[in-house]
């Protein structure tokens, strides 16, 4: 079979630690510029399906930007995106119809409890949406006579989480699904996220943590300024530094301070 022949989606990548992968995202040479600042730089990535795909990079490396443009949220200045076999150009309506976007805890009607917004929210889909269900999901259903207000960060999270999950979407975004959290509600957010790639759903997210994108992508991109500079799984990048003859300049311990804060704490969320 001539493989160079067959259209992208048909395609399907060999990466070495894993068996044949179908591609989800096709990212190519990707462009964004506001005025004359170029914020994202000729970009170029694949997004397997089924996998947890993480964006990291310093403040202001262009992860929400590229994010929002896959998410058809905002205009790209060039390059090419497809999401699930439909070009970003000629089908927005049909990607936005498979994707779950986290809709942000500020545009939440105050007055509305759990089940509520989860209703109104649906309408926005077009949606009948079976809300108590979502909140199981997402570990919130005693909470679901609640306000939003009325949650704590982790819970609001969460609930953030059950907001991508409305219109049972091949793919979510999650944009720093974990910043602000203690570690407890952080643990308790992975094991979600990870839940609901188990149920064969694609993750991306973007993460300011070296540990949330180690413990949890299985492949992930580093930005900075506008630029991929490296692709790759965590454990790759890792040997492959290591390999350079890299050390820590520290002698390693067994656990570190976080393990330390675990141990004495427990793992039990405390935001319930
Ligand atoms: P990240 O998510 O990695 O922090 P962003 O994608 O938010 O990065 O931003 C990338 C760069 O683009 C930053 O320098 C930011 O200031 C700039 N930027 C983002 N949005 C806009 C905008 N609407 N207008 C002008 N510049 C913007």
């Amino acid at each position: 079979m001539n493989w160079k022949a067959l259209p992208w989606f048909l395609k399907i990548s060999q990466v070495s630690t894993q068996p044949l992968q179908k591609v989800i995202i096709s990212v190519k040479n990707l462009v964004k510029d506001y005025g004359d600042f170029r914020a994202v730089d000729h970009i170029s990535f694949d997004v397997f399906d089924g996998e947890i795909f993480g964006l990291l990079g310093p403040n202001g490396a262009g992860k929400s930007t590229t994010l929002e443009i896959i998410e058809t949220l905002r205009e790209k200045s060039g390059g090419d995106v497809w999401v699930d076999g439909f070009d970003l150009d000629k089908a927005p309506q049909e990607i936005k119809k498979i994707i779950g976007v986290q809709l942000q805890t500020s545009g939440f009607y105050p007055g509305l409890n759990l089940v509520e917004l989860l209703h109104l929210f649906g309408g926005l889909y077009n949606r009948e949406v079976d809300a108590i269900d979502l909140l199981k999901k997402v570990n919130l259903e005693d909470k679901a006579k609640n306000k939003s207000k009325e949650l704590s960060g982790g819970q609001k999270q969460r609930f953030t989480i059950a907001t991508t999950l409305i219109n049972k979407p091949r793919i979510i975004f999650l944009d720093e699904p974990t910043t602000g959290l203690d570690p407890q509600a952080r643990r308790s957010l992975w094991e979600l996220i990870r839940e609901i790639r188990q149920q064969g759903t694609t993750v991306i997210l973007t993460t300011h943590y070296m540990d949330e994108a180690e413990q949890l992508c299985d492949r992930i991109a580093i930005m900075d300024k506008g630029r991929i500079i490296k692709l790759d799984s965590p454990d790759h990048m890792i040997d492959e530094l290591v390999a350079t003859g890299f050390e820590r300049p520290r002698q390693v311990k067994a656990a570190n301070l976080e393990d330390v804060f675990i141990h004495l704490t427990g793992r039990e969320i405390r935001d319930e």
